[in-house]
């Protein structure tokens, strides 16, 4: 089963994985010569503002993600970029750890999925997901501007069902996140991946907010596992990561972190809200006979860098259906493969993830690893191994795998070790 000159591909889901799909699908198949038909279902518009025309995160791409963009021959344009991110101040017991960018290369950027919160100042933002759909229509694919209701298989070809017609096609790309109901039928024997609930909002950036700095907050509140406050532009995204966020979740938020900081209220007007699910586990299966999922729609790196996941799930998707073929044998040997891999080093990022609450749990160990960060500081960048970590823990550009032996090596835990047998020596 490989591709023909001139079939027909169609991809449901038109967020990152969507048009990231179309983009190396066209690259790859014009490598080869080949001519492909790709259209690409997406019925939001996402130049509109609020939650009907966003796809809901709070649009951090990793250096790893621009990186990737490159490689496409893209190039994040300046209105899309609505802030440049170089330090994370992580709040720990009313204390402040600031992680600084270790260097220029590891860029990262804030952006919008759609045109902004919902009650904007001025005008509506830049939408990243539209500068990527325009991309991939600029290289060929074909927008349809309709939701795919149902996919079935006829003949052993999946056939699209959507109120603009039926569209049968030699290969399907389901993309279409994990906020949504998969349109494919029961023969197709798709699991979605596990996930969870996150909340956000947006405020009005506070005037004397650090420019370019993210706040990190952990354990504030009992259901709270990470809060984050990113700037972007004119506002503040609020993102919260918990188990069981109570309705008012943001709002206790907000006001536990103005008596934990004792500073201002933060700008209590708040312009969007949603309770959006974040992909945390994998799809059964990612693909079979003639398609495939990618993006959310099939696996993608805990909690950090869900867009960069959707790049390289679908490149690897294109790559391995272009060069082996659409049968679910090749696919299964040449992309799950992939995504299994994704799968495994989340299993890292739990243990890393536990290993920081274990840390944040024991105050003779929080308060031996924030002094070995202090005086980490005063050497040279490359030797940095703590800030290393953290940078590579909350932007998602590391794999877990690396950051987990990098915080078990003898360095590491010399370091921290030294600080609780002899803390109090020495100057900081
Ligand atoms: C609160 C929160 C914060 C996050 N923050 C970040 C972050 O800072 N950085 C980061 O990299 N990732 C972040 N993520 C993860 C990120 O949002 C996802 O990993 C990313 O959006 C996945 O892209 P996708 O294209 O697979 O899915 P989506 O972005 O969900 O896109 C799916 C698309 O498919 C369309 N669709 C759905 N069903 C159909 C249908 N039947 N027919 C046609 N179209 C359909 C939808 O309209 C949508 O446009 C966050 C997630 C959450 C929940």
């Amino acid at each position: 089963m490989r591709f023909q000159d001139g079939d027909r591909v169609c991809i449901i889901g038109g967020g990152p994985a969507g048009s990231f799909a179309a983009l190396h699908l066209l690259a790859q198949a014009e490598q080869r010569g080949l001519r492909l038909d790709v259209l690409i279902f997406e019925p939001r518009d996402f130049s509109r503002p609020g939650p009907a025309g966003c796809n809901r995160c709070a649009g951090v791409l990793s250096s790893r993600l621009l990186r990737g963009l490159n490689t496409l021959g893209l190039h994040l344009p300046d209105t899309v970029a609505q802030s440049e991110l170089h330090t994370y101040a992580l709040v720990l017991n009313n204390e402040v750890v600031r992680v600084r960018q270790p260097d220029p290369t590891r860029r990262v950027v804030g952006i919008y999925r759609g045109g902004g919160p919902k009650h904007f100042l001025n005008a509506p933002s830049a939408s990243f997901d539209a500068w990527l759909l325009s991309q991939a229509q600029a290289r060929g694919a074909r927008h349809v501007p309709a939701r795919a209701y149902l996919v079935t298989q006829e003949n052993g070809y999946p056939v699209v069902h959507s109120r603009q017609g039926r569209y049968q096609t030699a290969f399907l790309v389901l993309a279409t996140g994990i906020n949504s109901r998969p349109p494919l039928d029961a023969s197709f024997g798709y699991r979605p991946p596990s996930s969870e609930m996150m909340a956000q909002d947006e405020v009005l950036l506070p005037p004397d907010w650090p420019e370019g700095e993210v706040r990190a907050y952990f354990r504030t509140l009992p259901w709270l596992t990470f809060g984050a406050l990113i700037p972007k532009r004119n506002y503040l995204n609020i993102s919260l990561l918990g188990r069981h966020i109570p309705r008012d979740g943001v709002d206790a938020f907000l006001e536990r972190i103005r008596l934990s900081l004792g500073a201002e209220p933060l700008e209590k007007v708040r312009l969007c809200g949603c309770t959006p699910r974040v992909t945390t586990g994998v799809a059964h299966p990612v693909c079979g006979d003639r398609w495939v999922a990618v993006g959310d729609a099939a696996v993608s790196r805990l909690y950090k860098d869900g867009i960069g996941s959707a790049f390289y799930t679908a490149r690897a998707a294109m790559k391995a259906a272009v060069t082996h073929g659409i049968s679910r044998r090749s696919l299964s040997r040449h992309y799950a493969l992939y995504c299994r891999r994704v799968h495994w080093d989340n299993r890292w990022g739990r243990a890393l993830f536990a290993l920081w609450h274990f840390t944040l749990g024991t105050p003779l160990l929080l308060r031996a690893w924030k002094r070995a960060l202090l005086r980490e500081a005063k050497r040279p960048q490359a030797e940095r191994v703590h800030e290393r970590i953290l940078w590579g823990m909350f932007t998602g550009d590391e794999p877990y795998g690396r950051l987990f032996l990098l915080a078990i090596t003898p360095t590491a835990v010399w370091r921290v070790a030294r600080e609780m047998c002899f803390s109090g020596e020495g100057d900081l």
